[in-house]
């Protein structure tokens, strides 16, 4: 599976004419499928970075959000006159049109082969994660975690050993928590990148649009 972050606070991949904005969104690939995690907050944003990394909105075969939060949520109604017919997981109870399918996002189920999503962690704002099956283990994928990373983590075990954690960690300083895994990629929101970055040389990477990571 390959993971490209099309929407964060920073940029990765200079040059290109990448754009940070304060949201995030990625796509996680398969071997044959494309899906969403998140839009960002703005539209135009989104679509001006999926075009320079080559990402075209027909491939995306469902769509993911985190939680209803503007910065994850905004950037879907650019999306739908772009898309073909979507699956949408999401908590609220709207879809923005009829080609995006909405799919009770409530319980922990399995999205697509290998991907899985949490279910509603109740949080100060309730929030779905999903859970990726790597080469080494399971990966997560978190939008802001606001119900707690260590929740979500202990979580996602019912999924087998989980090796990795990539997005928006918010104010998360539990670092030990992140001992256990092989990659950790906080992204958006994280208050603590800077510390996570000393804490695990090794293990940790920058996050930014543009930035690719193979599990
Ligand atoms: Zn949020
Ligand atoms: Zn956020």
């Amino acid at each position: 599976m390959k993971l490209i972050i099309i929407y964060d606070n920073k940029v990765y991949k200079e040059g290109i004419g990448l754009k940070s904005d304060w949201g995030f969104s990625c796509l996680i690939g398969t071997a044959d499928e494309a899906i969403l995690f998140d839009t960002g907050a703005r539209g135009n944003i989104l679509l001006s970075n999926m075009g320079k990394l080559g990402i075209d909105p027909r491939m995306i075969s469902k769509i993911v959000i985190s939680h209803e939060h503007w910065d994850h949520s905004g950037g879907l109604q650019a999306l739908v006159p772009l898309v073909g017919d979507v699956e949408l997981y999401r908590l609220g109870k709207k879809s923005p049109s009829e080609n995006m399918q909405l799919v009770s996002a409530e319980e922990p189920q399995e999205i697509t082969e290998g991907m899985y999503t949490t279910g509603r962690f109740k949080g100060p704002v309730d929030e779905q994660s999903l859970v990726l099956k790597g080469k080494k283990g399971r990966y997560v994928l978190v939008g802001c975690s606001h119900p707690g990373v260590e929740k979500i983590i202990d979580a996602a075990k019912q999924y087998g050993n989980i090796v990795g954690l990539v997005g928006g960690l918010h104010g998360f300083n539990n670092f030990s928590v992140l001992e256990e895994l092989d990659l950790v990629c906080p992204c958006h929101c994280t208050v603590h990148k800077r510390k996570i970055r000393e804490l695990f040389p090794e293990t940790s990477v920058d996050c930014g649009v543009g930035r690719l990571i193979e599990i």
